[in-house]
């Protein structure tokens, strides 16, 4: 059917038949608009810009509603009614049209259902198409309107949307509309993924936050404090009672404040937490006051400690100093001397008498700088260095600070602990003391070094510059008497809750535990075994019904208590005998007595030696050896013996090593003895170096091996006349014990061996 119609042309805007659309006109279309209302029944033809032509195809559609703007513009709405080609364009904005008769397709009912079921589904998926829509398909039942229907519904394009428009063959366009829903749903179903995905990430830290919130404002309701807050309260109240510098207090403040920001998730909370805590306990201003009545030190040092004089002297002379001086930038102290000979007690003694705080770090084995001076923060597990953690330990900058065992570090690559120490240890340098985990510096130049060594030697060479080494020699047998009555067995009873006046114990049997059940050149042992009988009395007390005030200790207690006696000195022990000699050894335990054994067999003059001997006493066999060659004449040997036999030379105690040439003597006697067939007195000991020439030169460490040749009986010592004036220290109870035979030359021993075998 032909017909006329006004027509409007839209740019951008696409109606379709059964939707609506509202528009605002230009006034100059008001007469179209009245054209259509006044003589085609509301109708209009509308044809949308096509860029290049005029278009000949449109939708007829109803003006269901005009309003008159203020603005000189006209509001209307739209309904799209039908497709329909133009065929004449006339003058006056008029068309002459002819509707487009959509024809039925046997298809149409399948594409229907089809339809209707998908864009049920559809809308149930996709929230933002209303459900309105659904009830309009639901109750139609034209494929063209259906589809028209529901196009503006799709997400599509302008130009997807014309095609819409153009498609005249209804089944296209309904396939064109699963086709159009299916990627929908697709893109849809992708987009919720990717916001899942986005959303989870999220929620596991929103959602910590928001619990958190939740508690904070929970307790706030409640006025109650967080775990958190209420640990940042002591934090905060700690460092306002700090007696810091203003620089490590601000320093806390800032940590503090970096710690309250956290979240309680962060690995950085008990980083943070633990350093602020370190900061907070070191003792920064906090030290103790002197007792500057050095008369008053040097008594109490005598009650905590027998002996000792040279030492206590010293100590003395080292506080006087440093009250005059009012610094302590004399040399630092060393104490070396063989265990147990009261070191450490010593010190802790030094600061109990000046009233000061005492803490032992010890450094043996230690070989990595870091111990000392701990690892940077960001390490894991980061802590201060053994020396701020003493520090902390002893509550107060001014401590006396025992740095045990300075001989028994070690070098390697992880760096070099007695560098630290120097540093560590120089007046000039401590006061900027800085720990790799604290960061901030510590003045240690308070503090009142003190070391100790068991072996000189030992001690690095750049370090032993810097201390001065006061001498701690072994303890005779009445010294170790005296100790016991005066301090080990008065401080053990106490210790085991006996009364010291209850225990009845003779000088001789004292001395019998002292020679028979210990060897050493300290009290450690003796302390140990008389421990141990205090310990059966104690129990004896206690589980029985013996009621005595008075208990007496006498040899036969003593065997029931500890046993058998460990070391006899009988006369088997004492017999002469040939290629044995005793030679004294200094060690880092003290003096030791070694009966050096020659032998020989069939070989070709070589020279065997067993023992743990370093170089230099090696080195002293051979020259020993070649001395007794070019004198053989002399001592009465064969030649041919020397030269046509293997000499082994062994030196007891395997295990512990051995070194030094004070051995030279011993050696050249006990190879004369075997060769020369002469027998040495057991109880004869000797010490000095000899030269190829038999010279006798001095040695060292004459005291302790003297103590330690009284200790095994030895009656007669041969040492160097060099060494007279060391005889000087030698306690009159060894000289009153033992025979010393001053030699410069090896011929004088060969005398006296000879003599001996007459
Ligand atoms: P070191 O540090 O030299 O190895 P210690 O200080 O551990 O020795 O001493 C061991 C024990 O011997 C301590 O109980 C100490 O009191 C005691 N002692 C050592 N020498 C003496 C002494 N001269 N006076 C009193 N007690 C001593």
């Amino acid at each position: 059917m032909k017909f006329n119609l006004p027509v409007i042309i839209l740019k951008g805007i696409i109606i379709l038949p059964n939707n609506e659309i509202r528009i605002d006109l230009n006034n100059d279309m008001k007469f179209i608009l009245d054209k259509a209302i006044k003589h085609h029944d509301n109708k209009l033809m509308v044809v949308f810009d096509n860029n290049d032509r005029l278009p000949y195809f449109g939708v007829i559609c109803d003006i269901t509603h005009k309003i008159e703007l203020p603005n000189n513009q006209i509001r209307i709405i739209l309904t799209g009614l039908k497709r329909a080609n133009i065929l004449e364009y006339l003058i006056d904005d008029e068309v002459v049209i002819e509707e487009i008769e959509i024809t039925k397709n046997d298809k149409e009912n399948i594409y229907i259902n089809k339809l209707k079921k998908e864009i049920n589904h559809f809308t149930k998926i996709i929230p933002y198409v209303s459900n309105a829509v659904v009830t309009l398909i639901n109750n139609c039942d034209n494929l063209s309107d259906i589809t028209d229907l529901i196009v503006p519904y799709l997400q599509i394009s302008t130009d997807r949307l014309n095609e819409y428009l153009y498609e005249l063959d209804v089944i296209k366009r309904a396939e064109m509309i699963l086709e159009d829903i299916y990627n929908e749903e697709q893109v849809f179903e992708l987009e919720k993924d990717i916001d899942n995905k986005v959303r989870m990430n999220l929620d596991e830290a929103q959602k910590e936050f928001v619990l958190r919130e939740k508690i904070k404002v929970i307790k706030e309701e409640l006025n109650e404090k967080t775990i958190k807050e209420n640990d940042l309260d002591v934090l905060k109240n700690k460092l306002e009672n700090l007696d810091a510098p203003l620089k490590i207090k601000s320093k806390i403040e800032l940590e503090i404040t970096r710690y309250e920001t956290l979240q309680p998730t962060s690995p950085e909370v008990s980083i943070t937490r633990n350093y602020i805590e370190w900061l907070l306990d070191l003792p920064w201003n906090k030290h103790t006051i002197d007792n500057d009545d050095l008369i008053n030190v040097r008594e109490l040092l005598d009650k905590s400690h027998n002996g000792l004089d040279g030492v206590k002297t010293r100590i003395i002379e080292y506080l006087a100093v440093k009250q005059v001086t009012n610094s302590l930038r004399a040399p630092i102290i060393c104490l070396v001397g063989p265990p147990g000979v009261g070191k450490t007690s010593l010190v802790k003694g030094i600061a109990d008498a000046i009233h000061r705080k005492f803490v032992k770090m010890s450094v043996g084995g230690v070989n990595d700088e870091a111990e000392l001076i701990g690892h940077r923060k960001t390490y894991i597990g980061a802590n201060p260095g053994r020396i701020i953690s003493s520090i902390k330990k002893a509550k107060s900058s001014n401590p006396v600070f025992l740095i045990d065992e300075i001989d028994k570090m070690v070098k390697n690559f992880k760096g070099d602990p007695a560098s630290v120490l120097l540093e560590i240890l120089d007046p000039e340098q401590n006061k900027y003391f800085s720990d790799n985990y604290i960061e901030e510096e510590y003045d240690l130049s308070k503090v009142m070094f003190i070391a100790t060594a068991n072996y000189i030697g030992d001690i690095p060479e750049a370090l032993r510059d810097r201390l001065e080494i006061v001498e701690l020699s072994g303890y005779t047998e009445y010294e170790k008497l005296s100790i016991t009555k005066t301090h080990l067995l008065p401080n053990i009873c106490k210790e085991h809750g006996l009364n010291y006046n209850s225990v009845i114990i003779k000088d001789e049997v004292i001395l019998k535990i002292i020679r028979n059940y210990t060897k050493e050149a300290g009290v450690r042992e003796l302390s140990r075994i008389l421990s141990q009988i205090i310990r059966k009395i104690v129990t004896t007390l206690a589980t029985t019904r013996i009621k005595s005030n008075k208990f007496t200790i006498d040899n036969k207690k003593i065997i029931e208590y500890i046993g058998k006696p460990k070391y006899t000195f009988n006369s088997k022990n004492n017999k002469s005998k040939v290629g044995v000699v005793n030679a004294l050894a200094y060690t880092p335990f003290g003096g030791d007595i070694l009966p050096i054994e020659v032998n020989y067999f069939k070989g070709n003059g070589n020279l065997i030696l067993t023992g743990s001997l370093g170089n230099v006493m090696k080195e002293s066999a051979t020259v020993a050896l070649n001395y007794i060659k070019s004198n053989y004449k002399k001592f009465k040997i064969n030649y041919n013996d020397l030269i046509n036999n293997d000499i082994h030379i062994h030196v007891p105690n395997a295990a512990v090593n051995k070194d030094g040439p004070s051995a030279g003597i011993t050696l050249t006697t006990a190879l004369i003895s075997l060769f020369a067939n002469l027998k040495i007195d057991s109880s004869l000991a000797m010490t000095g170096e000899i030269t190829l020439r038999g010279e006798v030169l001095p040695i060292g460490g004459l005291k302790e091996k003297c103590i330690a040749a009284a200790r095994s009986n030895i009656k007669k010592v041969i040492i160097p006349f060099e060494n007279a004036s060391d005889l000087d220290e030698i306690p009159n109870e060894l000289k009153d014990k033992m025979e010393f035979i001053l030699v410069k030359k090896y011929d004088e021993i060969y005398k006296i061996i000879g003599e001996n075998n007459e």
